[in-house]
């Protein structure tokens, strides 16, 4: 299967989409609760998946709220757990719990008309970066696919997400970004779809895997700063994401369990 988009950078290092061939999109079709749960169920193999530690939630056309359950951690939740709420936080389907932690969840989708979907976990070398108050360095393509002007080190985490005026004051921080690294907490993603949410995630991640261990190997060169620009440019002309990442994810849960497909 030929890439989509040839990604490798002109001698000139001018980087630009030098060739784009036709990406022919193979996506079964999911129920809005059964997107959710392969979203996080393929987010937990990415490396958010500290325990039940987690909550995504995904707005819908009619204005409520998809929302993971308290409950369970993201590789064992199905659609029929998925809960549904309001912008209070209110339930309005579902048998489940929705977590007082969604509270920042909650101001985000108040002030963010841009933001569909919004994920919070606590994946592991993001959070040694976040502990670290650092934004790591990007060291290969994937990683520098992350904007560096789309992050922010949110140091004034203090206590429980569950807190109204942490959860404001820490919405405003970002502004229009999309990626937090909450200090000695976590990272919190958000995205203006869930095929844009999940590869952010991803990449977030694994640059920050690879950061720390290029710099357990005694340190390299990071990428260019304007090879970055390039790559987060082709990305976001892309859609937010590189075609078929979201997809592939989607056939490889339904592989792996049946149920998910209706
Ligand atoms: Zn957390």
């Amino acid at each position: 299967v030929e890439d989509a988009v040839n990604l490798q950078a002109p001698e000139d290092d001018a980087y630009e989409v030098t060739r784009v061939a036709p990406f022919l999109s193979h996506m079964p079709t999911l129920t809005p609760e059964a997107e959710v749960a392969v979203l996080a169920r393929a987010l937990h193999r990415e490396g958010f998946a500290d325990h039940n530690n987690g909550h995504i939630t995904v707005l819908q056309e009619d204005g409520s709220f998809l929302v993971t359950p308290f409950e369970f951690p993201w590789d064992e939740v199905c659609p029929g757990d998925i809960m549904r709420m309001d912008s209070e936080g209110k339930t309005l389907a579902g048998r489940w719990t929705i977590t007082d932690a969604i509270e920042l969840h909650l101001e985000v989708h108040r002030e963010r008309r841009d933001v569909v979907v919004a994920v919070h976990n606590h994946p592991h070398y993001t959070t040694v970066w976040a502990a670290a108050g650092r934004v790591p360095e990007p060291f290969d393509q994937l990683s520098a696919m992350v904007d560096d002007d789309d992050v922010l080190i949110y140091s004034d985490y203090a206590g429980p997400v569950s807190s109204k005026v942490a959860a404001k004051s820490n919405v405003k921080a970002m502004g229009s970004k999309h990626i937090a690294l909450l200090q000695n907490h976590g990272a919190f993603v958000l995205g203006t779809s869930i095929s844009e949410t999940y590869f952010r995630c991803i990449a977030l991640e694994w640059r920050s895997r690879l950061a720390w261990e290029v710099a357990a190997l005694g340190g390299g060169s990071a990428v260019k700063p304007e090879a970055r620009v390039g790559l987060s440019t082709i990305v976001r002309q892309l859609g937010g994401s590189i075609p078929g990442w979201w997809e592939a994810a989607v056939r490889r849960e339904i592989r792996r369990d049946s149920s998910l497909a209706p």
